[in-house]
């Protein structure tokens, strides 16, 4: 089968792979209909995160399960599911707190740093273990391309926004107009905040949330504290949450938050480092909460009702829809901001 690796940082390509097998009667095979490119799977491209060359890459997919192994009860070939971007034990202590992200037998799909790794989701076939913990299946009034988003980005946004502790009528902050930060907004909105605030530098992500709605600043033209001051009779965000993953991001997320106020970082951190003046942060009574990576198996069902509801729509955020194929033309425009979201049928 066709699936996408990493071929060295900065360079990524299309080639063929063994097909996977069922491994263990707990597996199950997926033909995937669409995949994700996502912010993570830079950080691979970019060689930020380590991956073996020839390391399969992505972990954001919607596809038809092919077959299961014998002790596979909750999904039969046919049923059209989300895989979930990281895969879980689902009996762990961690799992059984629904903390799957903490799973003491944590897999990530695509090379990862984080643990093991298995094939990539960019690829024609997928092998998930553990299927009944790691596959949800798709209402049939859910496209695949809303469906995509259930596997990651989405999920990470309703357990952001969850995790903030957001109180109906809350001013909300979000630093970052990425694809997380687009479902933070619209997730933040749909949870009763009064006012949700998008900052980032780039006009051309800002204009995407203006047109669902949602306040922005460009932080080019605007200083972020002084325009959260004016919108809380001076007071700042009761929450602010730091999409992006980069010092001056967090930094950002902690001038807008009120005193009292909390501060969620989602974006992803590996080495960087801060002074983090705590005499300031007691003083100002902040709560700091670190997602880590969403345990996606125990929002997604909430950001799938989200959608097939239709209560918000993350599908604005797809710049690119591309052929398997094209992977490497897709990173390459993800990677040079030309694209938000970028998603590869096989
Ligand atoms: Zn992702
Ligand atoms: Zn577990």
């Amino acid at each position: 089968v066709r699936a996408v690796v990493a071929a060295g940082v900065g360079v990524v390509e299309v080639v063929d792979v063994p097909d996977p097998l069922i491994e263990e009667p707990t597996d199950a095979i997926v033909r995937v209909r669409l995949a994700g490119i996502c912010g993570s799977d830079l950080h691979f491209f970019h060689g930020k995160a380590p991956v073996e060359p020839g390391g399969q890459l992505g972990h954001e997919a919607v596809g038809v399960v092919e077959t299961v192994g014998r002790h596979v009860a909750g999904v039969r070939p046919g049923d059209r599911v989300v895989v979930a971007f990281h895969n879980a034990c689902g009996a762990c202590w961690f799992c059984r707190r629904g903390q799957t992200q903490l799973c003491e037998n944590f897999r990530n799909l695509g090379s990862g740093a984080f643990g093991p790794g298995l094939g990539g989701a960019q690829a024609e076939l997928l092998r998930v273990p553990n299927a009944d913990t790691n596959l949800l299946r798709v209402p049939d009034g859910v496209d695949d391309e809303r469906a995509v988003f259930v596997s990651d980005v989405l999920a990470t946004a309703v357990y952001a926004v969850a995790i903030a502790g957001l109180e109906v009528g809350d001013t909300v902050a979000v630093v970052g107009a990425g694809p997380v930060g687009y479902c933070c907004a619209l997730v933040a909105r749909e949870a009763g905040a009064a006012s949700v605030v998008v900052i980032d530098l780039d006009p051309a992500r800002l204009d995407l949330l203006r047109s669902a709605g949602i306040d922005v600043v460009d932080a080019n033209r605007e200083d972020p504290e002084s325009a959260l001051a004016e919108r809380t009779e001076g007071r700042g965000a009761d929450v602010a949450i730091d999409a992006v993953g980069d010092p001056a991001a967090f930094a950002s997320a902690a001038e807008v938050a009120r005193r009292g106020g909390s501060v969620v970082v989602t974006g992803m951190y590996t080495s960087e480092e801060i002074e983090l003046q705590l005499g300031v942060w007691w003083a100002r009574a902040m709560s700091l909460r670190f997602t880590g990576v969403c345990p996606v198996h125990a929002w997604w069902d909430r950001a799938m009702a989200m959608v097939a509801e239709g209560r918000l729509d993350p599908t604005p955020l797809i710049s690119h829809r591309l052929p398997l194929e094209d992977a490497a033309h897709g990173y390459e425009l993800f990677a040079g901001r030309r694209a938000t979201k970028v998603v590869l049928a096989p």
